[in-house]
């Protein structure tokens, strides 16, 4: 039978992983991504069987149990992802109690998940509820978002209707805007409950001064959502470098042009300012 490392799941891992390092968004072991996978997708794969190894976590993820994922390793380098997918990234299974992950295939140096594995975990457990085919977590480091979350009011419709301003295709693909939380330490249950509670409403959060989580169906979808924030992210330092006045601009008006056109239901109370 094929062995695991050559399966979809892992290329996709290792290629959108090179792609974040090389948009600059994850230097060192910045970010982070986790993969829902089904019992039948994982099947097939020889090397996936046994349990190499229990790894405790300390929060109750029994919500997902039995449930497969793909998940890159705690200060492992998203530029070595492609060359080491299975010393970088793992496959595991949560236990019956929630309290631990079975480890079936990589790790294979002794790796661990990522430290913000309880914001992932938690993210798909409020997603699941509102969209059974959540299957996707990424977490980055964006340059152009994080400087605005330096310089820009931290809440969610002053954001929202920026990135929504800076060009004509982000309310398209965000209409429900982009959550925001205070600035919070890294890789604690408590950011991941706060991140989660976000995600009853938005599938792209703002974590201030450090980046971003977005959540989705797939690998692509979640690029793609971070790509259009970040581009737009972008365009904003762009204008400010240019001396800052904006002469012309995507008005109210042109929004809701856009949502009628595209049949979008964005959030109304960020449709004015
Ligand atoms: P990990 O190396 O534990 O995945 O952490 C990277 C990161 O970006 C923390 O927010
Ligand atoms: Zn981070």
């Amino acid at each position: 039978s094929q062995s695991f490392v050559e399966s979809p799941y892992v290329k996709q891992m290792a290629k959108i992983t090179q792609l974040l390092y090389r948009h600059g968004w994850d230097e060192r072991n910045g970010g982070n991504v986790s993969y829902r996978l089904t019992e039948d997708e994982v099947k097939p794969y020889g090397d996936v069987h046994k349990v190499l190894r229990n790894i405790p976590i300390d929060f109750d993820a029994s919500p997902l149990a039995g449930t497969y994922f793909l998940v890159t390793g705690t200060g492992r380098y998203f530029k070595n992802i492609i060359d080491y997918p299975q010393r970088d990234t793992g496959l595991v299974r949560i236990t019956p109690d929630g309290h631990s992950v079975d480890l079936l295939w990589g790790f294979c140096d002794g790796g661990l998940p990522t430290s913000e594995f309880p914001a992932h975990l938690m993210t798909h457990i409020e997603r699941l509820k509102v969209d059974n085919k959540q299957r996707v977590v990424m977490h980055c480091h964006p340059t152009n978002l994080i400087a605005l979350s330096f310089t820009m009011p931290l809440d969610e419709k002053t954001i929202s209707r920026i990135l929504w301003k800076m060009q004509a295709e982000s309310i398209v693909v965000f209409p429900e805007g982009i959550g925001v939380l205070p600035y919070m330490t890294p890789g604690t249950n408590e950011i991941g409950a706060a991140t989660a509670k976000k995600m009853a409403k938005y599938r792209l959060v703002l974590w201030p001064h450090h980046g971003i989580f977005a959540s989705g169906d797939s690998i692509d979808e979640e690029f793609g959502l971070i790509e259009t924030v970040e581009k737009a992210a972008n365009i904003f330092t762009t204008i400010r470098a240019q001396g800052g006045r904006i002469r012309d601009e995507i008005t109210d008006e042109n929004l809701a042009q856009l949502a009628k056109r595209f049949d979008l239901t964005p959030t109304p109370e960020f449709m004015h300012g």
